[in-house]
């Protein structure tokens, strides 16, 4: 790390401070400016803190501010899901609806699903509503017709958990925990599901960075569950044309600087499933690991996010459009 300071800045208070943390710091004394190339692990470091010493004009970070995510974590011991290797199936699809309705509901969009080809049915049992008045889900009962409806088809099941308390039945009953937009910065959550036995699936948030986003990574993986698969879902930016804009720099970006696998959301990206298959294809393309699609056998009735929701048939197409870039 590099501090920028003025030229007449006392700098004794926070080389003391520095030196005192543990870092070797070297100084260099310019014709405008003072700097100070502070050495060590410098992640515990806030840049924010540090402009509250005298003088100091700039805070350069000359390394990422992670510990975990941008290291090898799989050499080792590669992601399986359940007891597949994660990288025997990508693309990873997980496709489904937005939420569990019935029984009846998700066994026929599991069963359209798995014939297309998707490796996972997604399904939200504990639903993260903006109005208190919409359905918020099935809960515990829902969960479970999910899990029957992936067994029934050979699927993975993929649900999202919102409350701690609920990881004991979740475990239990889910082969990949999902983490929504709305939760990626609830620590809590991420330091209990950081000693969950199950993958985590951490969609990003919509007013997230890309760093905060991998930081939310980060605790999972400190916290003990390196087992972390990445979701771009879309941001929220200026235009209001669509219900959010898909960020693709972000996907790859994160793909820069992390191995974990980073799959893309393109339904609630969109907002709208007309344009789900091309932002399908441009993920693909754009090397993604994986896809994550809301599917409904009938999206005019479904309790949410029906616009964005492809009907089977539709989806089996998307399959085969993808299927040219992973040849
Ligand atoms: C979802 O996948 O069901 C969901 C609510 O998505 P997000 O958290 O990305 O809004
Ligand atoms: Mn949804």
């Amino acid at each position: 790390m590099i501090i920028v300071l003025d030229i007449d800045a006392a700098t004794e208070e926070l080389e003391r401070d520095l030196h005192d943390r543990g870092y070797v710091v070297h100084i260099l004394k310019g014709d405008d400016h003072i700097l100070l190339y502070v050495m060590g692990d410098t992640t515990e470091l806030e840049s924010r803190a540090l402009n509250a010493y005298d003088g100091v004009k700039n805070v350069l970070r000359t390394k990422d501010p992670y510990r975990y995510v941008n290291r090898s974590l799989f050499a080792d011991r590669p992601l399986r899901i359940g007891k597949k290797p994660f990288s025997e199936m990508k693309p990873f699809i997980i496709a489904g609806p937005c939420a569990v309705e019935s029984r009846e509901q998700i066994v026929k969009i599991a069963e359209k699903v798995a014939s297309a080809g998707a490796h996972a049915l997604r399904g939200g049992a504990f639903k993260p509503r903006t109005s208190p008045h919409a359905f918020q889900g099935l809960e515990r009962e829902g969960l479970m017709h999910l899990r029957k409806a992936a067994d029934a088809f050979d699927l993975f099941a993929v649900s999202e958990i919102m409350d701690k308390e609920d990881l004991p039945f979740f475990e239990e009953h889910v082969d990949i925990i999902q983490v929504g937009a709305r939760n990626m910065q609830n620590h809590d959550l991420l330091k209990a599901l950081g000693k969950a036995k199950k993958p985590i699936l951490l969609k990003r948030g919509f007013a997230n960075t890309v760093e905060e986003w991998l930081l939310s990574a980060e605790y999972l993986i400190m916290h003990g569950n390196r087992d972390v698969i990445l979701c771009e879902r879309g941001i929220r930016t200026f235009d209001s044309a669509t219900r959010h804009t898909l960020d693709l720099n972000g996907m790859l970006y994160a793909k820069q600087i992390t191995e974990l696998p980073v799959i893309v959301d393109p339904s609630h990206a969109a907002g709208d499933y007309r344009l789900v298959e091309g932002l399908s294809k441009a993920s693909i393309a754009a090397g993604a690991d994986g896809l994550m699609i809301e599917v409904h056998n009938n999206p005019f009735q479904a309790f949410s996010d029906g616009a964005q929701s492809l009907k089977p048939k539709r989806f089996e197409k998307l399959m085969k459009a993808i299927a040219v870039y992973t040849e």
